[in-house]
């Protein structure tokens, strides 16, 4: 831990909020999304410009301090924060602008997509993130970014054009395809491991409504709402993307009240095509059976991406696991029926995310996300706000994961992968990871950005 000389010098250097151990914010500030992480940092500094973003990354590195990177906040593992370390929060850096000509929006390091879909929206345009807004641009992005545009679309870091970064050593570059062309390919799925992002320039698409929502169906019609889903989605236009869930109703409106409380099984869908045609698009899905909840319809993109925010407010107790998987066999399917039935009470969930359609369509090594001829990306979590719950939906989630696993295709999208080992990350980055090392060993030899699903440095 460096003097307090040295934390002095590093206050009058920065334009940011400096909180250390003892300040009557520093409990609030080290809060992340998951409430289950509780870790205490020696220094949270809340970045409010690059020079800031330098400037800690200096501090960090000479003062041989364990650097944290803080984006959204929401990284499962709660790589976003560490024990005795710095933490560079960029929640500060958060300004979007929208080139209309260009079809871009460029949108600051600390930005949540909620910030990213509220501007491009004005413009009636939209580029592929997540399922919820208040996660991290920074973190869901660097690790892939799969969401209700994956299979229009492709991920969010098929349409990252550009991205200004500050490495170890405390210089300043830009990544392309044009510029520093090794990082670009590096960033786009190998996570905070390369430098800190201060800026994020996306591609973006003329969408501005999506017919689309929850359509849900009893449990026990699990084994028939899957061996029809894992085939329809196969088929189904690109436009047209749909994750599979299992969830327990909210008690309280908009749901019906003879639904409160009831473990469901079903599709959130998102239909990003002409909207003419959407009720065309939508009927083989209403013939297919009768749901128990049918909520799909047309409404303004940003409500879609916003609509779960309310529910998973940020402080309740989360634990992840994940895989990649190429295909729902019906042994898979019983095993889904086993856990959906022990599936705790309130908000832990299970999801099939679709990765196929334009997200498919990338090649394997052209990123460095391997596993593109996967079909879904699978993560089950278990959710409680109580954290007494904490072992329950640990259990659940673990043995789960167990009983899954061996339908799955080996590794895991990091970004929903906790703290699972260098194994778990060389199979999920499979023969890009020896790439990945190496430019790793070009950009922080002395691996200073650590506190990440980590890639070595080569030898
Ligand atoms: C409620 C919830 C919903 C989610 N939904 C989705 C989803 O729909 N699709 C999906 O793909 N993922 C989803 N995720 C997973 C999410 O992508 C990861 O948790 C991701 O790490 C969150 O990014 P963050 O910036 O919020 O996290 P943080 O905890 O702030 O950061 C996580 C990691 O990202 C890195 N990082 C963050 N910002 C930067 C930056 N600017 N520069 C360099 N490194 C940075 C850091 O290395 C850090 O280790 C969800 C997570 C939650 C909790």
């Amino acid at each position: 831990m460096p003097d307090q000389t040295k934390i002095d010098e590093l206050k009058a250097n920065l334009r940011g909020r400096l909180i250390a151990k003892g300040d009557d914010s520093y409990d609030e500030s080290r809060k992340v999304y998951n409430g289950m992480i509780n870790k205490h940092p020696a220094l949270i500094v809340y970045c409010v410009d690059v020079a800031d973003v330098i400037t800690c990354v200096n501090f960090g590195r000479e003062n041989k301090m364990l650097t944290a990177i803080r984006g959204g906040g929401h990284n499962g593992g709660g790589l976003g924060i560490c024990d005795d370390g710095l933490v560079i929060d960029l929640s500060n850096i958060k300004y979007t602008r929208v080139d209309p000509k260009n079809k871009t929006v460029r949108a600051g390091g600390g930005c949540v997509w909620s910030d990213v879909d509220h501007a491009t929206h004005a413009f009636g345009m939209a580029t592929p993130s997540g399922i919820i807004g208040s996660t991290g641009v920074g973190g869901l992005t660097l690790g892939g970014g799969i969401g209700h545009l994956t299979r229009h679309c492709g991920l969010a870091i098929d349409n990252l054009l550009e991205a200004d970064l500050v490495l170890a050593d405390g210089s300043f570059v830009t990544a392309s395809e044009k510029e520093n062309p090794d990082l670009f390919w590096a960033i786009r799925g190998g996570g905070g491991n390369f430098g800190i992002i201060t800026s994020f320039l996306f591609r973006l698409h003329p969408i501005s409504m999506v017919y689309g929502g929850p359509v849900l169906y009893e449990l026990g019609e699990t084994k028939k709402v899957m061996q029809w889903y894992r085939k329809f989605i196969l088929d189904a236009p690109n436009e047209l993307n749909g994750f599979f869930a299992f969830l327990t109703v909210p008690p309280g409106p908009p749901f019906p009240e003879h639904l409160h409380g009831k473990k469901l099984c079903g599709i959130v869908w998102a239909y990003t095509g002409d909207m003419g045609n959407a009720e065309k698009v939508f009927k083989p899905i209403r013939d297919f059976l009768k749901p128990a909840l049918d909520f799909a319809g047309p409404m303004p993109h940003p409500v879609i991406q916003g609509m779960f925010d309310a529910l998973f407010v940020p402080g309740m107790q989360w634990y992840w696991r994940a895989d990649f998987v190429k295909e729902i066999s019906d042994k898979a399917i019983d095993a889904h029926i086993e856990f959906a039935d022990k599936m705790p009470p309130g908000f832990s969930t299970m999801h099939l995310y679709p990765i196929n359609g334009a997200a498919a369509k990338v090649g394997k090594n052209d990123t460095p996300w391997a596993y593109r001829d996967a079909v879904w990306a699978q993560v089950m979590v278990g959710v409680d706000p109580d954290p007494a719950n904490k072992e329950v939906i640990t259990k659940w989630t673990k043995e789960y994961f167990d009983a899954l696993h061996p339908f799955s295709a080996g590794g895991a999208y990091v970004n929903f992968m906790m703290d699972e080992g260098e194994d778990r990350i060389k199979a999920t980055y499979k023969d890009n990871y020896e790439r990945l090392s190496k430019i790793k060993k070009k950009y922080d030899p002395n691996n200073f950005f650590k506190v990440n699903q980590n890639i070595k440095p080569a030898a």
